[in-house]
């Protein structure tokens, strides 16, 4: 009987994988991953390594969660290091935790490694620090799915709040944290394919946001809060784009 690795593979940028992750991903039997990881960290995997997509093809939907898990059981009779790779961290709106509840049901031996999550690497890659002393004291990440009944009202305190898939729902989602009693003013920003060479900003308020929203495309996370304002600043002057474009090309 093999094991389940529950592999984080990151926000995008290969060079954000953990050690632990490559390690793994450089031994792994069989790969099952989806949309959000990055083709360069499926590039680490050995070339007889059987590379499985159980992601969302041209707008139709992934394979059911049920036949994911159903795959991961199958393959861990035959394999002994099968891996399933998620983009950003497993546990972070991944479905992790049902994929371990179901193996371990199973009595397959699983294990977690954890992966830096986009809530806290796309606003940190757009110099927006999701805490800072004197003006943000806690963050919340939530999940803006359309699909997703939630209590927004809840989130009218915290002081920097992080919006996952969230683009679709943007507009609605402005006018319910302004009915909740936050600012109009304030700021909210769209970090689109964070960590990647083509990672954009996009800066507005929940006001604007309210009325007629901006352009954005997919994936992105949307930050409310003032150290919006701080990454604004930063990006205003300019210097981002070629460390990044850098760091692509070396
Ligand atoms: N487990 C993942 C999140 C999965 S939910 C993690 O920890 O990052 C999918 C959502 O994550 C997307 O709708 C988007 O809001 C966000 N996301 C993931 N990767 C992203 C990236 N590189 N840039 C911007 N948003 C990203």
């Amino acid at each position: 009987m093999g094991k389940v690795y529950l592999v984080g593979g990151g926000p995008g940028d290969p060079e954000l994988l953990t050690i632990k992750a490559y390690r793994i991903l450089k031994e792994a039997d069989v790969v099952l991953y989806d949309a959000l990881v990055s083709r360069e960290v499926l590039k680490f995997t050995r070339p007889d390594c059987l590379r499985i997509y159980v992601g969302k093809r041209d707008g139709k939907h992934s394979l059911p969660q049920e036949e994911i898990n159903h795959l991961l059981l199958k393959f861990s009779k035959v394999y002994e290091k099968v891996v399933r790779l998620k983009g950003g961290d497993p546990f972070v709106f991944g479905r992790g935790g049902e994929e371990l509840l179901f193996l371990r049901e199973k009595g397959v031996e699983v294990e977690v490694v954890p992966g830096v999550t986009s809530a806290v690497a796309a606003p940190s890659s757009a110099f927006i620090p999701v805490t800072q002393r004197g003006m943000a004291s806690s963050f919340a990440v939530v999940t803006g799915h359309p699909n997703r009944d939630v209590d927004w009202s809840a989130f009218s305190k915290v002081d920097t709040l992080v919006i996952l898939m969230g683009v679709k729902n943007r507009q609605r989602i402005a006018r319910e944290l302004i009915r909740a009693g936050r600012d109009p003013e304030e700021p909210v920003a769209f970090i689109e394919k964070a960590t990647t060479p083509d990672q954009r900003e996009v800066f507005t308020t929940l006001g604007e946001l309210a009325q007629s929203p901006p352009e954005v495309s997919t994936p992105a996370v949307m930050v409310v809060g003032k150290v919006v304002d701080l990454g604004r600043e930063v990006l205003s002057h300019g210097q981002h784009r070629e460390s990044l474009q850098e760091a692509h090309q070396a």
